[in-house]
């Protein structure tokens, strides 16, 4: 017998695959449906990593399994190429993005078909193409004529590092999630997709299997609150100043009104007095700032000035100084109330010399800041507060804003953090937004008999703050020549985000030319049944897919909300413990691995370095491992030898089905292969027959999946493995500790019985009762009580 010759095997079972056509769905056919989705990779580099590898290896193995558990398995597979990743990636090599990222995709299919997974190439999505972005522009277009798509000026998180705005999401501890520069804030007119409108649909997780913890972060990203909106009249009535608030408990103790400095009323306020000049100054520096220095606690920090407008405290008609400052955002109405039971509110306060007082304390006496360091945060008892005197602040928060309604002084509201999504691009490479503004600068929705409206050619990409395609001549022309004279186009392209929000539903009709997606087979196929990627995503990609299908939905396209039905985050490899990143040169290259030892031996390596969720730790030699078990597989289905211990292989096989089974449901894939090791070392001692041997190459098909086929072939089975039926195992066959024990009626001991150890208490029941003895004597009565300790005793009461 030769030695498995992984490489060469996975080849010709690789060329196989290919020349039968076998991982092509049928879209049509009435077979149960299973959509497997992995998500789709930045061509952002011209390799697989191992990050890939993790991802996609056991995904392909969850969708081997489906597909042999009887399902119409559709595993798709596409690039992500339009956005920053790919452009950056042009930028460091400076060969334009479309040549670079064709060559990237190029290199990228080649690996990913290396790879032996069931990737269905027939409905590949890439979405910088034109066939694929005319759809992105058309989805905008939909957006836009349903009011959810518009332009406004206001200031923007802009990344130096990548000269482009950014949407709040892809800001994450003030800096660039993509290139980690800190971010500050500019004043530009942008785009924005009015995902806030959809703040309260996407609270609705019913029906979805998600990782709690996903749920949670997208929850708190939308931060839905409860709170009130405070009306405060200027003293000089020329303004009304709407304070949201989520503690109308504190109003009794306000001395000071704190507006954010990208209030739009601000300018009202100081343009041409004494105060401008202060205002345009602390703009300066709030801009430089990054959010965490914005609005930590902590007084150093806090920054703001004066705007020489008083407000009236409605609730007892104090007039009280308005200020911006920088803690102070634009959420809610971006204007607070301030008082010294907020830390914040305190620095400040005390910054600016701003009187300050309490009306909470422990036990409800008078308190006063004076003698206190900081604020006063705790809940309490009221005092100073009107008619609420004695009563503990939260109890009295409702009847607070009861009676603050009552009087026309506020209004009991919901907030959400959720901002609306920000999709303006001053970059090159990506989905030209589809407007053009008429000689008056009104803003028009380019037609859809002119979509793809194309990415120019004739522009110099590299980033330089402004948007590249402005210094197309051949967008100008083009524009002009459409539209007319003195039109001009966006030039603005779309976030990468957008391109990634709807890709899943492309992939059933790729080829479409007429649109972008079929209704029927949309509903037929979807929502996906698996979705598995990283949990980066959380509040990005799998927010805004989630907002734009429910888009489609309302508009009726679709007629499901959710994308998704159930999520799976693959975890992380490190490699000896610690993150594998190019700056610390410890980045493992699947390529010389795959070339030496084959993929299945890689893939069932990362999937034995722990739980698929949790990741695993890479090390060199542990993979030699894997390849000595496969090694030892292969020897155990070419030698032919005898079966001492018939039973014990048959249980044993039994159990196998049962624990790989199990394991895989739960995506325990390295305990998976751990059952199948064990069942070796068993097996090449004991002898195994060949029906057996054939159970055990089905078992590991989905993870191991060339050595599979190769085994079947040997086996003379016909092809393809990946067709037939997922064992099933017989329940009394997987019994293997059993115990004898008493069975009593009324305390005496009537009968034995032999059962499983941790037999359930019906079948333990049940066994007993099928004793003659014990029928007689639970015939004498009727049984009132029934008792199973397992593997101790059965009893019965009977009266
Ligand atoms: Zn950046």
């Amino acid at each position: 017998m030769n030695s498995y010759q992984g490489p060469e095997i996975e080849k010709k079972w690789q060329q196989k695959w290919k020349e039968a056509n076998l991982f092509t769905a049928d879209l049509n056919n009435d077979k149960k449906k299973y959509y497997n989705l992995v998500m789709f990779p930045y061509p952002s580099g011209d390799k697989l990593h191992v990050g890939h590898w993790y991802n996609y290896g056991p995904a392909d193995s969850w969708g081997r399994y489906m597909r042999m558990k009887g399902y119409n398995v559709l595993q798709p597979m596409g690039f992500d190429s339009f956005g920053l990743p790919a452009e950056n990636y042009a930028i460091k090599t400076s060969v334009h993005p479309k040549k670079s990222i064709a060559q990237n995709i190029s290199n990228m299919e080649e690996q990913l078909s290396a790879m032996g997974a069931m990737w269905d190439w027939d409905k590949e999505v890439i979405t910088s193409s034109e066939e694929y972005y005319k759809w992105t522009q058309w989805i905008f277009a939909k957006l836009y004529e349903n009011d959810l798509a518009y332009k406004k000026v206001s200031p923007v998180n802009w990344c130096p590092g990548c000269q482009t705005v950014l949407a709040n999401e892809q800001v994450q501890d003030a800096k660039c999630e993509r290139c980690k520069n800190e971010v500050t804030k500019k004043d530009l007119a942008q785009w924005y997709f009015r995902i806030s409108n959809y703040a309260e649909k996407l609270l609705d997780y019913d029906g979805l299997d998600w990782p709690s913890k996903t749920i949670l972060m997208q929850q708190n990203w939308i931060g839905k609150s409860h709170g009130c909106n405070i009306d405060f009249k200027l003293d000089d009535d020329s303004d009304i100043l709407t304070c949201y608030t989520t503690r109308a408990d504190t109003i009794f103790s306000v001395t000071f009104v704190v507006m954010a400095p990208e209030h739009p009323l601000v300018d009202d306020f100081v343009n041409g007095t004494k105060y401008e000049d202060d205002v345009k100054k602390v703009r300066d520096k709030i801009n430089k700032q990054t959010l965490i220095e914005r609005t930590s606690e902590g007084g150093k920090d806090k920054i703001g000035c004066f705007l020489g407008k008083y407000a009236i405290n409605p609730v007892n008609g104090e007039k009280i100084p308005v200020y911006i400052a920088n803690f102070a955002l634009m959420y809610g109405t971006g204007v607070v109330m301030a008082n010294a039971h907020d830390q914040r509110d305190f620095e400040f306060a005390q910054k600016y010399d701003i009187p300050l007082k309490f009306n909470i304390s422990e036990d409800g006496s008078e308190i006063h800041p004076d003698d206190f360091e900081g604020a006063y945060t705790a809940d309490g008892i009221l005092f100073d507060s009107e008619g609420f005197d004695g009563k503990n602040n939260r109890e009295a928060l409702p009847k607070i804003i009861d009676s603050l309604e009552g009087r026309g002084f506020g209004k009991a509201t919901i907030n959400y953090k959720l901002r609306d999504w920000l999709i303006s691009r001053q970059r090159y490479w990506g989905a030209p937004i589809p407007i053009v503004y008429d000689p008056e600068g009104k803003a028009h929705l380019i037609p859809e008999e002119h979509l793809p409206w194309t990415l120019p050619e004739d522009v110099d990409f590299k980033p330089d703050g402004t948007a590249p395609l402005a210094r197309s001549k051949e967008l100008l022309d083009r524009t002009e020549k459409i539209f007319g004279k003195g039109w001009k186009a966006e030039v603005d392209t779309m976030d990468t985000f957008m391109c990634s929000s709807w890709y899943y539903l492309r992939y059933l009709s790729n080829k479409d030319s007429e649109k972008a997606f079929d209704k029927d087979m949309a509903n037929n196929w979807l929502p996906v049944d698996m979705y598995i990627g990283g949990p980066e995503h959380a509040c990005m990609h799998l927010l805004y897919a989630r907002f734009i299908n429910m888009a489609l939905h309302d508009f009726d396209y679709l007629n499901f909300k959710e994308p998704f039905k159930k999520l799976v985050h693959q975890g992380m490899v490190t490699k000896d413990g610690a993150k594998m990143s190019k700056s610390k040169g410890n980045v493992v290259s699947p390529d010389e691995f795959v070339e030496k030892y084959g993929t299945d031996v890689f893939r069932m390596y990362l999937m034995f370095m722990g739980p698929f969720t949790e990741g695993g730790d890479w090390n060199d030699k542990g993979i030699t491992g894997i390849a000595r078990f496969v090694e030892r597989f292969w020897r155990m289905i070419n030698e032919e030898n005898e079966v001492k211990d018939a039973s014990l292989l048959e249980k044993n096989v039994h159990k196998l089905i049962k624990r790989i089974t199990e394991d895989i449901e739960k995506m325990h894939f390295n305990t998976a292969v751990a059952a199948h090791m064990e069942f070796v070392n068993f097996a090449l001692k004991n002898g195994v027959d060949k029906d057996s041997k054939k159970t055990v190459v089905q078992l590991i098909a989905p993870m191991a999946p060339h050595l599979a086929e190769e085994c079947w072939e040997v086996l003379g089975e016909k092809f393809s493995i990946v067709d037939s039926s997922w064992p099933e195992y017989d329940k009394k066959l997987v019994v293997d500790d059993t115990v004898t024990i008493g069975v009593q009626v009324n305390g005496k001991v009537r009968g034995e019985v032999e059962i499983a150890k941790d037999a359930d208490k019906d079948t333990a029941l049940e066994t007993a009762r099928a004793l003659e003895n014990v029928q007689k004597y639970l015939a004498e009565g009727k049984v009132v009580k029934e008792i199973y300790v397992p593997g101790r005793i059965i009893g019965f009461v009977v009266k």
